[in-house]
């Protein structure tokens, strides 16, 4: 049985320093941001944005100076995570790179692939996408069938991904593919990751699913004999599941997995703020003291986690945990915030009636991305011993 602990953590005064930092940077380019568009946080993307927060410093923060990093602490990083998120900053475009493409680049790719693609990274010019899910194989994401077959120059890919977020925009995918068939005695045999540039390689169709907001947030991409140098193999033949579950881990223990509503609380205590009745008559006060509680709880947990993983350990069950609360308090939020406000979500209307609207469909979406609950549940249950 693993151990669950939350010490507390602290941020040193430097991250609180940078804080004051990234505020004023938010006043200053994201004034007049309408709210509907900051309900995106991390789903929302702005290239110019990106830019602007790769000259600031504030991409690929912690990775190492020599490799074009900015050498900073994990604390530093998540302040600035946490500011950008709760501000609404459109960070999509550079999000899953900075996230978690580059790290893997680092600790897997080739020399020349460093030395090409992390400056682009830091710069917040160059995009990824993950290339994980296929149909038929999300929670179960052993048993993708998309394959890659040596050829004379390298690789031919063949097969389809789906769900892939912003593979429209992205400059590189990082795809999980089979590179031998499917064996019944190691499920987790027979795969590798490869790293695939959207731009230049032929034999790649990327068809849009709109989401029920209306968005082009994630695509279909086909590979039709898309042929691949060699070095696009990343890391081991055949290693592939052990690699992307490093990656998973980077993926599921950040802020993002319970900040992506925080803007519908501030459009309430906004709605709320010229009818200081409403908050006693209706029980509001009490209703936002309680979100507001709840997230402060989760924030405590949170970076307590980044504490942890900043002095070198590995609280895989713990972030699992803040991950599944996390995910739970930010999907319910609409919902609570309706109780409160006994308002429905309508769409047009004021600034508070767009977020709302926008969120209550968004947010079906947040238990499952990176994992569903059920998955991250019976993560947490073999942790504990309970299966
Ligand atoms: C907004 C968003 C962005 C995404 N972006 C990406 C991306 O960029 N790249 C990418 O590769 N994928 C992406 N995904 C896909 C995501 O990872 C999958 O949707 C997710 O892993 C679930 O897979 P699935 O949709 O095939 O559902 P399924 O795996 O078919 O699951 C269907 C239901 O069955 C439940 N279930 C499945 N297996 C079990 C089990 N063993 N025990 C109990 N219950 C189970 C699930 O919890 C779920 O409720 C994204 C998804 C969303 C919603």
């Amino acid at each position: 049985m693993e151990d669950i602990r939350f010490t507390p953590g602290l941020l040193p005064p430097e991250a609180e320093e940078l804080r004051g930092e990234v505020r004023g940077f938010i006043a200053e380019h994201l004034k007049g941001y309408p709210g509907v568009k900051r309900a995106k946080t991390w789903a929302g993307s702005d290239p110019e944005f990106s830019k602007k927060m790769g000259a600031q410093g504030w991409i690929g923060m912690t990775w190492p100076k020599e490799v074009g990093g900015h050498g900073r602490s994990a604390l530093e990083r998540y302040v600035v995570l946490e500011e950008m998120l709760s501000a609404g900053a459109p960070v999509a475009a550079h999000w899953i790179a900075d996230r978690q493409s580059g790290p893997l680049l680092m600790r897997f790719g080739t020399e020349e692939q460093r030395r090409e693609i992390i400056p682009a990274i830091v710069r917040g010019e160059c995009y990824f996408c993950i290339g994980m899910s296929e149909p038929n194989s999300g929670s179960d994401l052993a048993s993708i069938r998309t394959k890659a077959e040596r050829s004379s120059n390298g690789w031919v890919i063949n097969g389809q991904k789906i769900w892939t977020s912003k593979a429209h925009m992205a400059h590189y995918m990082i795809a999980l593919v089979r590179t031998s068939p499917q064996d019944p005695s190691d499920r987790h045999a027979g795969m590798s990751q490869f790293l695939i540039d959207m731009k230049k390689t032929k034999g790649i169709t990327v068809r849009p699913i709109r989401n029920m907001a209306g968005e082009q947030m994630f695509n279909e991409v086909f590979f039709e004999d898309a042929e691949v140098p060699e070095e696009a193999l990343l890391g081991t033949e055949g290693g592939g599941w052990g690699q992307v579950t490093t990656e998973l881990a980077f993926e599921r223990s950040g802020p993002e997995r319970y900040i992506s509503s925080f803007q519908l609380l501030f459009e309430l205590v906004r709605a709320l703020e010229d009818d200081p009745d409403a908050l006693t008559k209706g029980g509001s006060a009490a209703g936002i003291g309680r979100m507001v509680a709840h997230m402060q709880t989760l924030r405590q947990m949170s970076t307590s986690i980044a504490t942890m993983l900043e002095r070198g350990e590995s609280p895989n069950l713990a972030a699992a945990f803040v991950k599944e609360l996390g995910v739970a308090y930010e999907q319910d939020m609409p919902g609570k915030v309706h109780d409160v406000l006994g308002r429905s979500p309508l769409t047009g209307g004021d600034g508070f009636d767009q977020v709302m609207g926008y969120l209550t469909m968004a947010s079906r979406s947040f238990s499952l991305r990176g994992g569903t609950r059920e998955i991250m549940r019976g993560m947490i249950a073999r942790g504990l011993g309970l299966r």
